[in-house]
């Protein structure tokens, strides 16, 4: 009651003809702090809408998607067809073309690989990288992430305007906001370590060989020894493999 209150009068006060400089800064404040606390409120249905948004958005904009008929994607659905309702998830998988040793994992349980993270591994490996993304889905890792860039990408507005945000769609510029947001929020050490623990059970479930988990954060820690700074999202791969290969 006190919140919408004071939201009413800083409303009337970003609205008023000429406001004082100390008035505009106290309606933003507010403002914030409604986004945070609106953002955590967000149910998970509306988390994967706006998600599933967002990565239509990226591959409209951003990144290029790599045709159905490719070696890469070829390659990939023999991977991960038989894993499209895993641990009670909806899942799809995509390639994007670029040299980028990476892969994600969004809150709608889209899972991406780029071009060069398939070069550089084997197809057991990839399938360790891939238990560990959809871990931060199923850990809801993902889902955290979305809310805090929901917070922080000016989506007030989205957010309060209607009731029904299954109804929401969300305009190119608040789209790619949310992208960078997600881009550039970065999962705790605790959420990789619970990631690659998925990664590991999802090998030993799938019958995997699990020297795949090691050899895999053997490659990334490789690379980041070369300075590779797109592995900052994923720290420390040398010892994540030493961990890996101790609970084989
Ligand atoms: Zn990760």
């Amino acid at each position: 009651m006190m919140i919408s209150t004071l939201l009413t009068a800083a409303a009337v006060l970003w609205f008023a003809a000429a406001p004082a400089v100390a008035q505009i800064d106290l309606g933003r404040a507010i403002g914030a702090a409604a986004d945070l606390g609106k953002a955590a409120t967000v149910s998970d249905d509306d988390v994967k809408n706006y998600a599933r948004q967002m990565r239509a958005y990226e591959e409209r904009v951003r990144e290029q998607v790599e045709p159905p008929g490719s070696k890469y994607s070829q390659r990939l659905a023999s991977l991960t067809d038989r894993h499209r309702n895993f641990d009670g998830l909806t899942l799809n998988f995509k390639v994007y073309s670029a040299k980028t040793v990476n892969a994600n994992a969004s809150a709608d349980g889209s899972i991406r690989l780029y071009t060069g993270l398939m070069d550089l591994m084997t197809d057991h490996e990839l399938l360790f990288v891939i238990g560990h993304e959809i871990g931060h889905v199923r850990g809801g890792h993902s889902a955290k992430a979305m809310r805090t860039a929901l917070a922080t990408s000016g989506m007030r507005k989205a957010l309060t305007a209607t009731t029904n945000s299954s109804a929401v769609i969300l305009a190119d510029s608040q789209l790619g906001g949310l992208v960078e947001g997600v881009v550039n929020a970065q999962h705790s050490q605790a959420q990789e370590t619970e990631s690659d623990d998925y990664g590991m059970q999802f090998l030993k479930r799938n019958k995997l060989p699990t020297d795949a988990a090691a050899s895999a954060l053997r490659k990334l820690a490789g690379l980041s020894k070369g300075g590779a700074s797109i592995l900052s999202s994923h720290p420390d791969p040398g010892k994540r493999a030493d961990r890996m290969a101790a609970a084989r």
